[in-house]
């Protein structure tokens, strides 16, 4: 049996030169600022709390309240250095910020885009109600235990990728798959573009 070598992070500072492990193709098209995260926080494993602390733009935020998913809460560039993604990429992870009430204030997914590991800006525009991918109705509510999570930042969030918050269990009836996975089909990436292209003065 080979020993993985353990990896010291940092706890105090979200910088790449603490070895970060981050790679862009684990990404899709629009995917949100909350699916980054949390794909950042499974690979690294690392505490919700020290994350949101380390985005805000504010400092002595509480983080198990966190801060909203916006352009204007979250250090941007920071997340660019420290994972290393392009900026246009961070930046489009948020819906646009200059608009209010845009967004559902609830967490909202599609169960089948979550077996992929997948949560799109898109889902969460409270003019969209169905997933362009797989045209079911996008859903709030944990299946199992009722209850909702608020889209924000915070720990309760992100310390639980691709779950609810509250009873833990996983939304999507699969485990999510972040490394090894297919490209996302030419449908599916038609799809969010020409959604994305149909309301892009909310993105
Ligand atoms: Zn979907
Ligand atoms: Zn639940």
């Amino acid at each position: 049996m080979t020993t993985l070598p353990i990896m010291l992070y940092n706890e105090q500072a979200l910088t790449p030169s603490f070895g970060y492990v981050f790679d862009p193709k684990w990404l899709d098209p629009y995917e949100s600022i909350v699916s980054i995260l949390w794909k950042l926080v499974r690979m690294n494993r690392l505490s919700g709390h020290m994350v949101v602390t380390q985005l805000a733009r504010e400092s002595g935020i509480d983080p198990y309240v966190g801060i909203a998913a916006s352009r204007s809460e979250v250090d941007i560039r920071r997340l660019h250095q420290a994972l290393g993604l392009q900026l246009k990429i961070v930046r489009g992870s948020f819906s646009s910020s200059a608009l209010n009430n845009i967004n559902n204030p609830n967490f909202r997914y599609c169960r089948k885009c979550l077996c992929r590991g997948y949560h799109g800006v898109m889902h969460q525009l409270e003019m969209v109600t169905t997933c362009p991918v797989h045209e079911c109705l996008l859903e709030d509510v944990c299946g199992e235990c009722g209850a909702r999570m608020p889209y924000r930042i915070n720990a309760h969030l992100l310390d639980a990728p691709y779950r609810c918050g509250s009873c833990r269990k996983l939304y999507a009836s699969c485990h999510p798959a972040i490394a090894n996975r297919r490209p996302l089909g030419r449908k599916a990436r038609t799809a969010i573009t020409r959604l994305r292209f149909n309301h892009c003065s909310y993105f």
